[in-house]
């Protein structure tokens, strides 16, 4: 994923030494050709695993998640920070800490579309602490499918994500990993 990397060194901007804004491409304004990328890039990594669901959070997951999906053939499913009113049936729900927010929000997904017999690939764009993805792979429990994944755009290798989901039993794919945002600089892993 060059392209990727060199987007998060030359577009993306150290707001403080955890948190990186990369709203030129991914959060705010999307490149569809680096979604697009990302969705061929999960899709080899994942292609034997029977996927039938693509899973994230509003908002920010849901633009690589529907390109994996798309490349996948499955729909993608997202969960929602606020009970819609349109939501008639029952539904899966739990609480997520956000990060950035440093908020918690209840969230959820209908019934519906979960079922036992769905294996699911997680997509997110950041990894920090993992909460996200924890809370959504607590939503495929409730729902007593699998989650054979979790597909990350950016991973902060600073935090504790990672080490969290692999002890939750979480095989955990990242396509870009930051090693540090000190110094108002972006160093990816391996970097010199
Ligand atoms: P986690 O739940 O792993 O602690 O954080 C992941 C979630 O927080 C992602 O859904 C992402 O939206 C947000 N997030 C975490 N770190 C960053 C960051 O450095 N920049 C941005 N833009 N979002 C982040």
């Amino acid at each position: 994923m060059n392209l990727l990397q060199e987007k998060v060194k030359e577009d993306g901007v150290v707001i403080d030494e955890k948190i990186l804004k990369v709203d030129g491409f991914l959060n705010h304004q999307i490149d569809a050709d680096l979604m697009w990328e990302i969705g061929q890039t999960f899709y080899q990594q994942f292609k034997d695993e029977e996927i039938t669901k693509i899973l994230t959070i509003e908002a920010s997951g849901i633009a690589p998640a529907i390109m994996v999906a798309k490349r996948f053939g499955v729909p993608c499913l997202f969960a929602k920070k606020a009970k819609p009113s349109t939501l008639t049936q029952g539904a899966y729900s739990t609480d997520i800490h956000s990060f950035t927010k440093n908020k918690t929000s209840h969230v959820m997904i209908s019934e519906e579309f979960l079922n036992a017999n769905d294996r699911v690939l997680i997509i997110d764009d950041f990894l920090a602490n993992g909460d996200a993805s924890l809370g959504l792979n607590e939503l495929v429990q409730q729902a007593n499918a699998t989650t054979v994944g979790v597909g990350i755009v950016i991973e902060k290798a600073f935090q504790a994500g990672r080490q969290k989901l692999n002890e939750a039993g979480l095989k955990v794919s990242s396509l870009c990993e930051v090693a540090s945002l000190a110094g108002n600089k972006v160093t990816l892993v391996g970097e010199a």
